[in-house]
């Protein structure tokens, strides 16, 4: 079988995470979010979990050699043999280099690059509203989600606050982090031949529907 080796783009907020866990689902790909498994070290207070929770604290981009190791062993495992999407990895050009040498040196290389695509203001929009629930995690918004009473969370009764990440003076500064460091990535997958662009304004159902669309083609393609 062909393999589907992906990388996830987009600003924050533009619902990678959402398509992501789609995609491991209907694919069977693993997925790896850089986010979580870097907020796993932090529970953890592993060294890696240390030295990157004083970054994220700030909303500032955990450094490049604290990450690509983890990412590398995971690229490693067995279970990403037939592919793998990655989410929130490579965030900087230096970072899809080393993406790229390392695909190399395991004999593969990446299929494609898929942009979801999401204006500014709509990020602000999308992330502004968000409430999660202390005790779970439970995921609200003010806007397009919410609880059924203000501040609750429906599932456990328990408080609704704004995670660090969510709050606007964090917001901004991961916005401009996107502009400045991420978003040279979509001509550096341009120029390979390999980005993929999707318009994430629509629903969750119809961008996953397009996504998936998009992969059954590449994987025809690769097949012939
Ligand atoms: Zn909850």
């Amino acid at each position: 079988m062909s393999e589907l080796n992906l990388v996830l783009l987009g600003p924050p907020g533009a619902g990678k995470g959402t398509q992501g866990e789609r995609l491991q689902e209907d694919f069977r790909l693993p997925y790896y979010a850089t986010g979580d498994i870097l907020r796993s070290a932090v529970r953890g207070q592993s060294q890696l979990g240390i030295s990157a929770k004083e970054y994220m604290e700030r909303g500032d981009l955990v450094p490049d050699d604290v990450i690509i190791g983890v990412i590398c062993d995971q690229l490693r495992s067995p279970e990403a043999a037939d592919g793998f999407i990655l989410d929130g990895f490579p965030r900087t050009t230096p970072q899809a280099e080393a993406l790229d040498r390392a695909v190399e040196s395991l004999g593969k290389e990446l299929t494609a690059a898929l942009l979801i695509d999401v204006p500014e203001e709509e990020v602000i929009r999308r992330l502004g509203g968000r409430r999660t629930c202390e005790k779970a995690g439970h995921v609200f918004h003010v806007e397009f989600n919410p609880p059924e009473k203000e501040g609750v969370c429906d599932v456990d009764g328990s408080r609704l606050i704004i995670r660090d990440d969510d709050k606007p003076e964090v917001i901004r500064h991961r916005l401009e982090q996107y502009r400045e460091k991420t978003e040279p990535l979509v001509s550096y997958y341009e120029d390979k031949g390999l980005l993929r662009r999707i318009d994430g304004t629509a629903s969750p159902d119809e961008v996953g529907e397009k996504i998936r669309g998009l992969l059954s083609t590449l994987r025809m393609e690769q097949e012939t």
